[in-house]
This record gives structure tokens, C-alpha cells and sequence, in this order.
């Protein structure tokens, strides 16, 4: 990033706002990449950056990956992202999110925050103190509480569009299925997995992971080191980011990439060499959205159903599907499909809430 403006001019973003309270030792940026379909919302992260170029460039990536999310998963949400520069485990958390509260609350709606990497559902009670625009709640505080098991549905209802795609049938029955990464989203995938009578080979560096889930579901384990190489229909990576890179490639011997991971591309070329190997790809931004659809389906509609934010996330399938239709059309590969589905979403509804404001006096 050269200059902040330039970049913001680069890629089309709303607004940038920094904050800081001296006696809070309270250093935050928000930024707001779109808000074509809805109030910018995206994930508050704490970090410890290097400087504050880095932190603003980080708010602003992740700003405009939440912005193609919400507009791939058929949600009616615009990309923002908070980074609150300083220790993840600083442990005067009150005042701090507090204070980030107020200035959210300033905005008036045009951004809603959530937890991300660094923050606790603890860090949104406090921010909720000062300001109504926050999702990733408690279900105590009428939010919809741990989403992992709605993240891990989605991937697997994008593994079932991708089985369509090659072999003609969504099944999973007898799909062998190596998942990397055991934790809040990996479990319930392997969960999931085993309802669905498809057999699995998992890794994770945590041994105790590992058992648990060989004991409650009988599946085989390799060593995290393996687990690229091991035979299989789909490898469903749930732990690392950039997983997908040179080294790795030419290890896979599956027909399907697709998982919770968010980055599983190393680069983009990565995913063209996926493609040309025969690997279908399932976007991750797509594969892995189902938590974020169900956290933020109660906005706006009073409240959380489950009912209905699982048919929403059930609908991950279609949205494979028109992935795969804008990738055959465009002979284009998926992840680029997917990006061009957000971006055409966008224009669209552009163009449709454009004679909403002509009917304005
Ligand atoms: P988590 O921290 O609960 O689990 C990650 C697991 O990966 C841990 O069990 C860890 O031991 C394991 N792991 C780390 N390095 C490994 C390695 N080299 N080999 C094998 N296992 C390894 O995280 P999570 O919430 O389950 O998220 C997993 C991924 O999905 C992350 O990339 C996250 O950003 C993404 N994601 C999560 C959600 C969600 O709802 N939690 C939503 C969207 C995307």
C-alpha cells in the first residue's frame, strides 16, 4: 500500500475511521469498504501489529473480504472490519471495548462489529453496553451464540454441491474425507460427516483432539504432516490458511478442496493449478460462510430462528452452483467465479435500489 487515499481509491472503499483515547491506552481503525447492500458488518480484531500502516492495511483487506462475502452468500450486508491495535490478552477489556462501543454507536449503523481473531463473545457484552450494532452475541443477550456448528453445515452442504458437480450426485455416503484441524469448526464437521455415514481420516496437532474424535466417531488418523497426501475423495482443510501452495499441490489426491479455512490459497495462482489438476475448489469465502449468514440473519428481522437461519445457510448449495455456472460461462476458475458473483450481486442490487430512491419526494 503506498497511500492510504490511493488505495482506498484502488478498490472502491467508503470510509476510513481511526480512534484512539490517550488515557485508555486505545488505539482502534474502522474501516468500511461498501455498503451497497446493507450496514458495512464485519468482525473486531485485536492484534499487536508492527505498525500502523500494517493495521490499517489489514482493516481495509479484511474490510472488503467481508463485503464479497455477505454479497456471495445472497446476505443483505456491506464489508466492514474493526482492528483494535494492542496485546490480544490485555486484560482491562471493559474499558476498551466500551470505548469502541461509543464510537460504533457514533456511526449511527452504518457499521456493525462481531468477534473475530483476539476478541470473545465477553469483548461484544461490553461493547453491547454502549451500542445496539453488534452481532456475535450470546444467546443470553438474544444473539445466536457459538456458530460453528452452522459454519461446518455450510461447508458440508458446498461438499455436497461439489459432489454433484463430479460425480453427478450429492451424497456423501461412503465419501472418504480427510479433514484437517479438529477444532470449533472441524468437530462438528466430522460430526456432521459421520450422520452422513461418509468415512473420514483426520489430523490435528493436538493428540487429545485427535482421540476424541476416533473415539466418538471411529474415524482413522494421520499425522498433521500426512494428511496432504493420504487418498481420498474431498480434503476439507478447517485449520490453517494458504494450506493450497507448491509444495502441497502436487501431494492432494483428491477430486474436491473444501473446507472452513479462510485463505486456502497460498496465491491466486494456486487456484488455477487446482483447476487444472482436475481439483474442483470450493471458495473458502463461500464454503465457510454459513456461521456468519446464521449470526447475522436476526438483524433486522427481531431475533434469532433457528429454523430459518438454517435454511439460509442450506442455501450455500445454490450458491456452489451458480459459482460453478459463472465459472463455466466466463471458462474462468472458481474462486475468480466466485468473486465475480459477489461483484455482479452488487451492481444489481445497485441498479434495483436505484428506483427505490426515484419513488423519494
Ligand atoms: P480453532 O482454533 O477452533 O481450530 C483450529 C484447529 O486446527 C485446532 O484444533 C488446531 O489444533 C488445529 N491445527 C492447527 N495447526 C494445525 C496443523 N498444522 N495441522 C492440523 N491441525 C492444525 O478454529 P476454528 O474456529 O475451528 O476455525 C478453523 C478455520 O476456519 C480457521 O481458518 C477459521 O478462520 C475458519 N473459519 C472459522 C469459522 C467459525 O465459525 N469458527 C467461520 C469461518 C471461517
Amino acid at each position: 500500500m503506498d497511500t492510504i487515499l490511493g488505495y482506498m481509491e484502488k478498490y472502491d472503499f467508503e470510509n476510513l475511521l481511526l480512534c484512539q483515547d490517550k488515557a485508555l491506552d486505545f488505539k482502534a481503525i474502522i474501516a468500511i469498504h461498501d455498503t451497497t447492500l446493507g450496514p458495512a458488518t464485519g468482525g473486531c480484531r485485536m492484534w499487536q501489529y508492527e505498525s500502523e500502516m500494517d493495521a490499517i492495511e489489514d482493516a481495509l483487506r479484511l474490510a472488503r473480504g467481508m463485503t464479497y462475502k455477505y454479497a456471495a452468500a445472497g446476505v443483505n450486508l456491506g464489508g466492514g472490519k474493526t482492528v483494535i491495535m494492542g496485546d490480544p490478552k490485555r486484560k482491562d477489556r471493559e474499558p476498551i471495548f466500551r470505548a469502541l462501543g461509543k464510537f460504533i454507536n457514533r456511526l449511527g449503523g452504518k457499521y456493525i462489529t462481531g468477534e473475530d481473531v483476539g476478541t470473545t463473545l465477553r469483548d461484544m457484552e461490553y461493547i453491547r453496553m454502549e451500542t445496539e450494532y453488534v452481532v456475535t452475541l450470546p444467546t443470553y443477550l438474544g444473539g445466536a451464540g457459538d456458530i460453528a456448528p452452522m459454519t461446518a453445515f455450510g461447508v458440508i452442504r458446498a461438499m455436497q454441491a461439489c459432489c454433484k458437480r463430479v460425480y453427478g450426485a450429492d451424497s456423501l455416503k461412503g465419501k472418504i474425507i480427510a479433514v484437517q484441524g479438529l477444532g470449533a469448526v472441524g468437530h462438528n464437521v466430522v460430526e456432521q460427516l459421520h450422520a452422513l455415514e461418509a468415512k473420514m481420516i483426520v489430523a490435528d496437532i493436538d493428540e487429545a483432539k485427535v482421540k476424541a474424535m476416533v473415539h466418538d466417531y471411529g474415524v482413522q488418523q494421520v499425522d498433521p504432516d500426512v494428511i496432504y497426501d493420504v487418498e481420498c475423495e474431498i480434503f476439507c482443510p478447517c485449520a490453517l490458511g494458504a494450506i493450497i501452495n507448491h509444495d502441497t499441490l502436487d501431494r492432494l489426491k483428491c477430486k474436491i478442496v473444501c473446507g472452513s479455512a479462510n485463505n486456502q490459497l497460498k496465491a491466486e495462482r494456486h487456484g488455477e493449478l487446482l483447476e487444472q489438476k482436475g481439483i474442483v475448489y470450493a471458495p473458502d469465502y463461500i464454503a465457510n460462510a454459513g456461521g456468519t449468514i446464521y449470526d447475522t440473519d436476526r438483524l433486522g428481522v427481531g431475533g434469532v430462528s433457528h429454523e430459518r437461519g438454517k435454511e439460509k445457510v442450506s442455501r450455500i448449495y445454490q450458491n456452489m452452483e451458480r459459482v460453478f455456472e459463472i465459472a463455466d460461462r466466463d471458462k474462468i476458475p472458481t474462486y475468480m467465479a466466485a468473486d465475480r458473483m459477489a461483484e455482479e450481486r452488487i451492481r444489481q442490487i445497485a441498479e434495483v435500489k436505484k428506483y427505490r430512491d426515484e419513488l423519494r419526494p
